[in-house]
């Protein structure tokens, strides 16, 4: 008897509260102070204020969140200085990706370098690409040699898809579209590169259908659902979730945080996918780290 209290209160501290769960966050941005402006906006969610005051307050902060919620790794994705920031806290826990467009308005390195980057382990993931906020799609020709230099070195390409925040086009993105953010844009892509891993980020929000479609057609590509899991009316975010689950995708979507500069929305992602009901402790595993183990190739 005593030996089954035990077993129900280890299951119980590992599972009943979701705690002890191991996670990859797939979408973690690497931010530094001033990249929202000098007074950064309340998360529209919790209107909880970032802690952004200094480059070290936020490192601070967010490094606390990701140990507190067992997050053991987490795809940095951001300008490669600040992701070096990271890495040097704690490089069993951070893997390097290099944003486009980024919060300091780098240019893409050329080709040359960009080789270089990831055959000195600088880039291990090529996203977060936010190109919809320019109005761009990935298939456009001048992304064409960075993807050939993915492919051949297997370097995971994770690109924003779906649509963005309310009054985007109004608050310094006025090239952003809806249509730029189509999950069909990726199809020319990946007929060109077959051997491409590519991560739909947003896992295509709204676009259902489209996101079933590329899912189905191209078992290569994994989604995560990163935002949708905090901003979005939990109701609408478990109805898109399950959607992808019944037709058949739980072993290919990946958590993700996306939590920009509101660290809050770590432990509130995570939360809301603990909470629902329709998912197995199996399931979650999967979505929590599995999925993302196999993706990223991480041991
Ligand atoms: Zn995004």
């Amino acid at each position: 008897m005593r030996y089954f209290f035990a077993l129900l209160l280890l299951s119980w501290n590992f599972y009943g509260f979701g705690q002890q769960r191991k996670i990859i966050d797939v979408h973690f941005h690497t931010r530094s102070a001033g990249d929202y402006g000098p007074l950064p906006p309340p998360n529209p969610v919790t209107g909880k204020r970032p802690d952004a005051a200094t480059n070290e307050a936020i490192l601070n902060t967010n490094y606390g969140l990701l140990r507190q919620n067992h997050v053991v790794k987490a795809i940095c994705s951001g300008t490669l200085k600040r992701n070096a920031d990271f890495i040097v806290r704690d490089p069993e826990r951070f893997i390097s990706s290099l944003e486009f467009p980024d919060h300091q308005n780098n240019p893409l390195p050329d080709t040359f370098t960009f080789r270089k980057l990831i055959v000195d382990k600088k880039i291990l993931v090529f996203g977060e690409l936010g190109l919809q906020y320019e109005g761009r799609t990935l298939d456009e020709s001048e992304y064409e040699p960075y993807l050939a230099i993915c492919e051949r070195y297997g370097i995971p390409v994770a690109v924003h898809t779906g649509i963005g925040p309310p009054e985007t086009p109004y608050r310094g993105s006025p090239k952003f579209s809806i249509d730029a953010g189509r999950p069909s844009h990726l199809e020319p892509v990946l007929k060109k590169y077959p051997k491409l891993k590519l991560q739909m980020m947003h896992a295509g929000y709204p676009y259902l259908e489209e996101t079933k479609a590329i899912l189905t057609v191209y078992p290569q590509v994994y989604a995560d659902i990163s935002v949708i899991n905090w901003v979005l009316p939990k109701a609408e975010f478990h109805v898109y979730l399950k959607a992808l689950l019944t037709a058949g995708f739980g072993k290919r979507l990946m958590y993700g945080s996306d939590q920009m500069i509101w660290e809050d929305a770590i432990p509130l992602s995570i939360k809301n996918i603990e909470s629902a009901t329709f998912l197995s402790g199996r399931q979650k595993e999967d979505l929590f780290y599995n999925n993302a183990a196999r993706f990223f190739c991480i041991k």
